[in-house]
């Protein structure tokens, strides 16, 4: 027969039942239950909007039998004598190297934290001394902010890049190959740093050279054209082509960047706070039920909606996880959200942010006004702790609404702790104005968002880089730098993992092309 796809609605009691989920599907595709043909799921979801929550499948009936091709995709190839400097072991880093190598080019990526596992040691010594090491910390180090995080691999960014490509990676890397069915996939912190080591791996076992520890620190320019780096003060190491994929944390690299005259644009982000709910709470309210059915996952949001006109939205919605401390200098405080695999912690955290916008902070244009603004709040909130410790402000919600202080605070997933203040007072007016309007609202449309048992904790400022490392549209090289190629989120191309990987491609496709290698 010519193989058909059918979707099937399945109750979360019967999820777990193959020959259910297979005669549902046959019975839709018109065959009879014992017709001999195969039956695969190819996507998963979660229809939560009746009063009982059903799992939607998509089903592919009377498919060939069709392998799945699952080995290492990168192998030792013969590599040439060109060489490209990748800045950052991030999504986009290593995504970046994997496709040089496939193109017989040797990326060299240096990064200036450490590699993944030894990474966790500077991450336990946020929560046992409130040390933040500004080269190791929850965004920089191997694997990039995406190491230790709640690893939502969805995107919206489809048309930017093979989405499917960057998935079998990760599989041929350790991830289950459930992402590739699953609509909203995600891997979480448990499982990243395998992930991440297996790559580096495979770029090592090609030819690729990492280098930790190595922080970037200045451009080699020459008439206009990048012809190195220089690291650790002293460090130079020459390339064809430099490869900038340092994230949205790195400032030092968006200031060095000024001062050697590269233009850095200010463009519009987001700020606000990091909302924390029971996940018992957010349950009832995505799904109708609590305790929810066990097959399901935990429940999880994407909210959005507008107060005088300005977007107020939610963002990095982590089910079942944890507040992070994801500062990157000492003497600030920055929030956001990570998650295990089992998505089982009882809290249900997510960013709730205002749209900035250029006006708001940087009038002039200029991109230092941004970082200024951003780093600002940042140190007013850790000023307003113990001045030690990476404690939160925090406020239950009605609290902050009503704009009076909590006389005390419920549970939190934080682990370095949450302190009883006046969020509402600590952030900067417009966005605790816009929060403080849409919450009722929010709560309105979702019974219970807003109640008294959710918490508000600051600051959630890095929801995207404020600023762009401009490229021009057809070669993807600096608009007026050759051999310079910015990359990924901190050069405002990418904004998550998967559209970090997918722009790593792109770019990495762009050099081969200006290397004459294509
Ligand atoms: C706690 C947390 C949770 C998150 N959860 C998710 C999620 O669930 N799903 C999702 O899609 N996204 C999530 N994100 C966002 C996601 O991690 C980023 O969008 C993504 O990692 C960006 O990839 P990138 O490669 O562009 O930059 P990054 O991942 O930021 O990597 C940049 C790398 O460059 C290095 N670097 C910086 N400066 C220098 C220098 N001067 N010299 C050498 N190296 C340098 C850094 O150490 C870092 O390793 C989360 C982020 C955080 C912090």
């Amino acid at each position: 027969m010519k193989p058909v796809l059918v979707e099937v609605k399945i109750d979360p009691d019967h999820i777990n039942r193959p020959h259910a989920i297979r005669n549902a599907a046959l019975q839709k595709a018109g065959l009879p239950s014992g017709a001999d043909v195969s039956t695969r799921v190819t996507r998963r979801s979660v229809d939560a909007r009746s009063r009982r929550p059903l799992f939607v499948l998509q089903v592919a009936v009377g498919e060939p039998d069709a392998v799945e091709p699952r080995e290492a995709i990168f192998k030792p190839i013969r590599l040439g004598d060109r060489r490209v400097i990748i800045v950052g072991a991030g999504p986009a880093g290593y995504f970046a190297a994997l496709t040089l190598l496939e193109h017989g080019i040797r990326p060299i990526v240096v990064e200036r934290g450490k590699d993944v596992t030894l990474r966790r040691k500077d991450l336990k010594k946020i929560y046992t001394e409130g040390l933040i090491n500004p080269d190791s910390n929850y965004c920089f180090g191997e694997g990039g902010a995406g190491a230790y995080s709640d690893g939502k691999l969805y995107t919206r960014a489809t048309k930017r890049g093979n989405v499917g490509r960057v998935l079998d990676l990760l599989i041929a890397n350790g991830a289950p190959g459930d992402i590739r069915i699953d609509a909203h996939p995600h891997l979480g912190s448990n499982m990243l740093p395998r992930i991440v080591r297996a790559m580096r791996d495979d770029i090592i076992a090609c030819g690729g050279e990492v280098h930790f520890d190595t922080r970037v620190d200045d451009f080699i320019l020459e008439n206009g054209q990048v012809t190195g780096v220089r690291a650790n003060g002293a460090q130079k190491l020459s390339a064809d082509a430099v490869l900038l994929a340092t994230g949205h944390s790195a400032r030092d690299i968006f200031r060095t960047l000024m001062a050697r005259g590269i233009l850095v644009e200010a463009k519009p982000f987001a700020m606000g706070v990091r909302i924390e709910h029971p996940q018992p709470l957010i349950d009832r309210i995505f799904y109708h039920q609590s305790p929810r059915n066990e097959n399901l996952p935990a429940a999880s949001y994407r909210i959005a909606t507008q107060v005088d006109g300005r977007g107020v939205f939610s963002f990095c919605m982590c089910p079942g996880g944890y507040v992070v401390p994801a500062s990157t200098a000492p003497g600030e405080l920055v929030l956001n959200g990570m998650s295990l695999a089992s998505r089982r912690a009882p809290f249900a955290n997510a960013g709730l942010v205002v749209e900035i916008r250029l006006d708001d902070v940087a009038a002039d244009n200029n991109p230092l006004s941004a970082l200024d603004f951003q780093a600002s709040v940042e140190q007013a909130m850790f000023a307003a702790g113990d001045g030690v410790t990476q404690q939160a402000p925090a406020q239950r919600v009605g609290d902050f609404v009503a704009g009076n202080l909590s006389s005390n605070l419920p549970k939190s997933s934080y682990i370095p702790g949450i302190y009883s203040a006046p969020v509402h007072d600590l952030l900067p007016p417009m966005v605790a104005a816009s929060l403080r309007k849409a919450l009722p609202e929010l709560g309105r449309k979702f019974k219970g968002f807003d109640s008294n048992e959710a918490k508000v904790l600051a600051v959630e400022s890095r929801t995207s880089s404020p600023v762009r490392i401009p490229r021009d549209r057809d070669t993807l090289e600096h608009v007026s730098v050759k051999g310079l190629f910015p990359c990924g989120e901190g050069a405002g191309y990418a904004g998550g993992i998967v559209s970090a990987a997918m722009d790593g491609e792109k770019v990495a496709l762009a050099i081969v092309q200006s290397l004459g290698l294509a």
